[in-house]
């Protein structure tokens, strides 16, 4: 059996250790007799699976006290819909960074709810770039402001959290939980599918201070009000029990890994140097701003784009897998999550070098 390098945006590898384990605890869970897929989620076994996947995930992003931590379906794509029935509680209006795709779809979302005042909006750069700080006027009426710290698909990054003053921040990580150190206490909620950095495809986190529960209007259906999950431990029904599990294996794996100021050292280094390859070739390059970088997402481009295929072809010869950019970008993306070892990214640049020297 050989591993490939998956350099997919998601759903993304996992590190092997945690595939590894799920493995051997497969058809006996901890003496249970049964896998964790086939156990009732109000049993004793499962309740301490999620407690501990629940535990792990606060020790590891240092949550504080007064936020809840939820473990909900319907992707970050539903957070688009739930973070507007919960949040306007009564207002109209809500401020929006539009930063590429996935904010575009979230803005649109949130016009079915209430009228939405773009703060920002990057479009005219491609969204290569996001917002210079200075420049965001937000309105202190606003019901909350909305953003995403990394857009995957261009791989373009906030590297500052905006100060929104009183008007709770609401962030789509979906592409960067995880990826570095971040101050949780800043924002009134972030939410994340798990598929890029957090585990399988299925389970979508929330973390959500406790003051912005409850005040969804009382005509929304009980599945999209936070108060239904946080006044069930996330078991108001049945909940994505393995995805759930196979998320606590991976905050666990963080943990032992030397938790997150580890987790970002190693991130750093591997967009770097990245990056560094790119820079230094006339054959690949990157359009977005380099102060505004994504760690996870890099996409390239070659020089001669007729060559797409051949090197898409001959990297995988090679087990680096799942390099075509995204439809609407062209070219090549490398998404390098936490479960992507230094050594993938290694493997990456040394291949580009090769295929410069033989094609460029
Ligand atoms: C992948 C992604 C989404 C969509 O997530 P789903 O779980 O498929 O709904 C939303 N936002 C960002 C930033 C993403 O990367």
């Amino acid at each position: 059996m050989s591993r490939v390098y998956n350099f997919s945006a998601g759903p993304a590898a996992l590190p092997t250790e945690v595939l590894e384990q799920a493995q051997a605890e497969m058809l006996d869970w901890n003496g249970s007799g049964m896998s964790v897929m086939e156990m009732s989620h109000r049993g004793k076994d499962y309740m301490s699976i999620a407690a501990k996947a629940e535990a792990d995930l606060r020790e590891l992003m240092d949550v504080p006290d007064n936020y809840k931590v939820l473990f909900l379906q319907g992707g970050a794509s539903s957070q688009f819909a739930m973070v507007p029935i919960n949040l306007l509680n009564g207002k109209k209006s809500a401020d929006y960074l539009l930063t590429g795709q996935w904010s575009k779809k979230a803005v649109a979302e949130a016009r079915r709810f209430c009228n939405v005042n773009l703060v920002a909006d990057t479009t005219d750069s491609k969204f290569t770039t996001v917002p210079d700080e200075a420049s965001l006027k937000f309105d202190p009426d606003a019901a909350y402001v909305h953003y995403t710290p990394n857009e995957t698909i261009v791989g373009v990054e906030f590297d500052y959290i905006p100060d929104t003053g009183d008007v709770p921040l609401v962030a789509d990580m979906s592409s960067t939980i995880l990826s570095r150190k971040i101050d949780v206490s800043k924002f009134g909620i972030i939410y994340a599918g798990a598929q890029k950095n957090i585990g399988p495809a299925g389970l979508t986190i929330v973390i959500v201070r406790e003051d912005l529960i409850g005040n969804a209007d009382a005509s929304m259906p009980v599945m999209f009000d936070y108060k239904t999950f946080a006044d069930n431990d996330s078991m108001y029904n049945t909940p994505p029990t393995y995805s759930w599990y196979l998320a606590g294996l991976v905050f666990a794996w963080g943990l032992k890994k030397g938790g997150m100021s580890a987790i970002e050292a190693i991130n750093r280094r591997k967009a770097e140097k990245l990056y560094k390859a790119i820079d230094d070739s006339a054959f690949f390059s990157n359009p977005v701003d380099v102060q505004y970088r994504s760690w996870m997402n890099v996409p390239f481009i070659l020089a001669n784009a007729d060559l797409d295929a051949t090197f898409i072809e001959q990297a995988a010869a090679k087990g680096l897998v799942t390099l075509k950019g995204h439809r609407s970008v062209g070219g090549m993306r490398a998404s390098i999550y936490n479960a992507m070892p230094e050594e993938g990214v290694d493997a990456l640049i040394a291949f580009m070098q090769e295929f410069e020297r033989n094609h460029g």
